[in-house]
């Protein structure tokens, strides 16, 4: 049996474990339960894999859903590691069966449905098992956002092989969650291993929407390769979808629960195996997609919660490569969400929601660094700035708009609290407009007591208002008070608001993916899609970018130097050694 450096090594053509890959491998080694949480891209599937390869008997993995279980068992069997999945969808399951027997598989995958039933039961009863993983393992608490009853049963399961090594692994778990994993599956309090929820490859930004299909062709075209556009409402997916394939360019499709399941599938499919498509999507499309490749996640309005807004964004650039998380929002994003929490959520939850939306408001509206905001919110105390984000690269300068704030305040007050902010606007600039008139607006002492310079600043400061709940709009825009008017009103709480001019954006650097112009990188990529489009396979599957990169700079002759290249294991230098080699070749003749 290897050890686990000749497999990392061997295997997968890795040169060292990232981040805490060891202690988890070292505990499963040494046979202790354990709990990983680490964040996406972190590289949690190394830490079965590799003990599955370097123990006695076969690595059980439960894992949630069909696309993953294939995804995985895809990349394994690349890297020449036997795997199987035992799923409805398999028609191969006596031979898999058959080589659970023979002790042939490195890996078997199966659903948690299934792990509980008793013929599966008997059928590992005899086999010696490396160990089992339990994928997502958040699954198991009622705390967590995906609770599986089946989840909950595989405890009996656990306690059957209770010497075999388990290793629950998860990317999102508070404290609760942690709590209830370990109670739930037999994991002592000590085998909890936590790694940071930085992902320092992502670049947060965040603005207001302002002609937000522009702003996503921009970011599409800023960023090449693949990208998720997330979009609040089935309609606006197939919307947006439709502008930016004539605005980019780039294949582009929709993905939400409305669609005939047969073309969710296909386009799901589609963005796995594509190197630069942009899906449009509810938030529905998730969970299910493992694409290491992703460049950009961007946000069309706000997310649910900052959790939910970091699991979203986390689906950027699991390779490790350089990716972007843009979100665009509105004041009405807020309106709307506070006018549901007000309306249909229960009683009993409303302050916990109220303070989920507070924490977001805070992150958009905050000029310091979002990535520091971000890690703050999971209990870490991180630098106070990034270098990665959108205010570390370009801060943003912020006026006092604590008078204007008042003003506004004022006229909303004065005016019974039933007007939208375009009228309100008016009333402050001394506009006498037909509503103005006959609603004896020219009279009141707010009348026109704003200057042109704050006129510029009105939309920025109701946005503010709003999004601390100083200001609410009812269903047809009219604003009442929140609140956090009051301290405001009195002069008590300062309103400060980013300069719109000072906010634009020089042309980014084109951020990922600006090798695009080295035309061996470009001659690795065509091969690259060819043998993937032979193999059935996503690219990815075959190399990441960054080792056709590494190629590209290294420009190895040899099978020997090629496979010391990083993610060049032994069985992908077989198979695809040849290939690439004869690309650099032509490339130097
Ligand atoms: P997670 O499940 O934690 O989101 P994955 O297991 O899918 O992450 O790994 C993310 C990517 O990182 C994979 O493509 C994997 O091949 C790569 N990876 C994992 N470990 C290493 C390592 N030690 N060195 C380089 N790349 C790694
Ligand atoms: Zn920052």
């Amino acid at each position: 049996m290897p050890s686990p450096r000749e497999a990392l090594h061997t295997t997968f053509g890795y040169h060292d474990f990232r981040g805490r890959q060891a202690d988890v491998i070292d505990r499963v080694m040494a046979g202790v339960h354990t709990l990983a949480v680490m964040p996406t891209g972190a590289g949690k599937s190394l830490t079965y894999q590799i003990p599955a390869l370097c123990r006695p008997g076969t690595g059980l993995v439960v894992s949630p859903l069909i696309a993953l279980m294939h995804d995985q068992v895809r990349s394994a069997e690349a890297a020449g590691i036997c795997a199987a999945a035992l799923t409805s969808a398999d028609s191969d399951r006596d031979a898999t069966i058959r080589r659970l027997h023979a002790g042939e598989l490195d890996l078997l995958y199966v659903a948690p449905e299934r792990a509980n039933t008793d013929g599966f039961r008997r059928l590992i009863d005899r086999i010696p098992l490396a160990l089992i993983a339990i994928d997502e393992a958040h699954c198991v608490s009622e705390w967590g956002h995906d609770f599986r009853p089946d989840y909950r049963q595989l405890r009996s399961l656990l306690d059957a092989h209770a010497a075999v090594p388990r290793l629950a692994l998860t990317a999102t778990a508070d404290r609760h969650t942690r709590a209830d994993i370990l109670a739930q599956l037999g994991i002592p309090e000590d085998g909890l291993i936590l790694a940071g929820f930085d992902r320092p490859n992502i670049r947060y930004g965040i603005a207001p929407r302002d002609g937000l299909p522009s702003q996503l062709a921009q970011l599409a075209r800023d960023t090449p390769g693949p990208g998720i556009v997330y979009a609040p409402s089935r309609a606006e997916t197939e919307k947006l979808a439709a502008a930016l394939a004539v605005a980019v360019g780039r294949p582009t499709r929709a993905y939400h629960a409305g669609l005939d399941p047969a073309v969710r599938q296909a386009n799901a499919r589609a963005f796995v195996d594509s190197e630069d498509m942009v899906m449009v999507a509810t938030v529905a499309f998730g969970m299910g997609i493992d694409k290491p490749d992703v460049r950009f996640v961007a946000h069309a309005g706000i997310p649910k919660s900052i959790e939910a807004y970091y699991q979203e964004t986390g689906r950027a650039g699991r390779d490790g490569d350089p990716a972007v998380a843009q979100l665009f929002w509105g004041a009405e994003d807020f309106a709307r969400a506070r006018r549901r929490i007000e309306t249909e959520v229960e009683d009993s939850r409303r302050g916990g929601e109220r303070a989920r939306l507070n924490a977001l408001a805070n992150l958009v509206e905050a000029p310091g660094c979002r990535r520091a905001i971000l890690l703050r919110h999971f209990g870490e105390e991180p630098a106070p700035a990034c270098g990665n984000c959108d205010n570390c690269l370009s801060p943003p300068s912020t006026t006092d708009a604590t008078e204007l704030a008042r003003k506004l305040l004022s006229a909303a007050f004065r005016t019974e609290m039933r007007f939208g902010i375009t009228h309100l606007t008016d009333v402050l600039a001394g506009r006498e407009t037909d509503k103005v008139l006959s609603s004896g607006h020219h009279r009141l002492s707010v009348f026109g007591i704003a200057d042109a310079a704050e006129l510029k600043l009105i939309k920025p400061v109701a946005r503010a208002l709003m999004a601390r709940d100083a200001l609410r709009a009812d269903d047809f825009g009219g604003l009442s008070f929140g609140p956090a008017a009051k301290s405001i009103l009195k002069g008590e709480e300062p309103v400060a608001v980013p300069l719109p001019a000072a906010r634009e954006r020089k042309r980014r650097d084109r951020a990922p993916g600006g090798e695009a112009d080295d035309p061996l990188f470009e001659a690795l990529r065509a091969c690259r899609r060819e043998l993937a489009k032979e193999r059935g396979v996503p690219p990815y599957v075959i190399f990441h970018d960054a080792t056709l990169r590494e190629m590209a700079a290294l420009r190895p002759q040899t099978q020997r130097t090629l496979g010391e290249i990083s993610g060049v294991g032994a069985r992908k230098l077989e198979d695809y050694g040849a290939a690439f080699l004869a690309v650099v070749r032509d490339f130097a003749g």
